[in-house]
């Protein structure tokens, strides 16, 4: 049977437990999951490229089937470079769908082979969004819970060197 490999991208700037959550579940799915940086995504992140990358490769280095990736330009091109068959996107609210819709469809107009799968969040997780995030730590709140440890401690480095 051919290996079912997956495409997780984003932003992740930075990662969360609300995307760790997504990855956590699309591991069990697919034979090997890839989570792919955009680079276009995020016009001004907070974090750099290696800062975001080094993120989660900690974060991310107990799944023995979840690569870590960067790439610039299209999803479906980087997919169909790396032998995927599906994109694998998170849902939190009635606000994502919208432009996940139009971003699916758009896809499956440009590689109509690569498949969108959308896994909806955990609801302990729904309220939880990078730039949120961001915000709160920015002005000092706690985000224990929201984020995994080691991201909540680059959190208050980044804010502090910024002060
Ligand atoms: P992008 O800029 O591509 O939206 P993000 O890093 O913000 O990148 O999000 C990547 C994916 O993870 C998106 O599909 C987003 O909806 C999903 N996601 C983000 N936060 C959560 C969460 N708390 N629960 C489930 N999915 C999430």
């Amino acid at each position: 049977m051919a290996v079912r490999i997956a495409v997780y991208p984003g932003s992740f700037d930075p990662i969360t437990n609300g995307h760790l959550d997504i990855v956590r579940r699309a591991a069990v799915l697919f034979d090997e999951v890839i989570v792919a940086v955009s680079l276009n995504a995020s016009k001004s992140p907070l974090f750099s490229l290696e800062e975001r990358l080094m993120l989660l490769d900690h974060v991310l280095s107990a799944f023995s089937n979840v690569r870590i990736d960067s790439y610039d330009g299209l999803t479906v091109r980087y997919a169909e470079t790396h032998g995927a068959q599906a994109i694998i996107r998170g849902l939190r609210a009635v606000s994502d769908f919208e432009f996940e819709f139009t971003m699916a469809l758009t896809n499956k107009k440009l590689a109509p082979a690569i498949e969108t799968v959308f896994l909806m969040t955990e609801v302990q997780y729904s309220f939880i969004s990078s730039s949120t995030i961001k915000e709160v730590a920015r002005y000092g709140g706690c985000v224990k819970g929201m984020v995994p440890p080691s991201v909540e401690d680059m959190l208050s480095i980044k804010y502090r060197s910024l002060k």
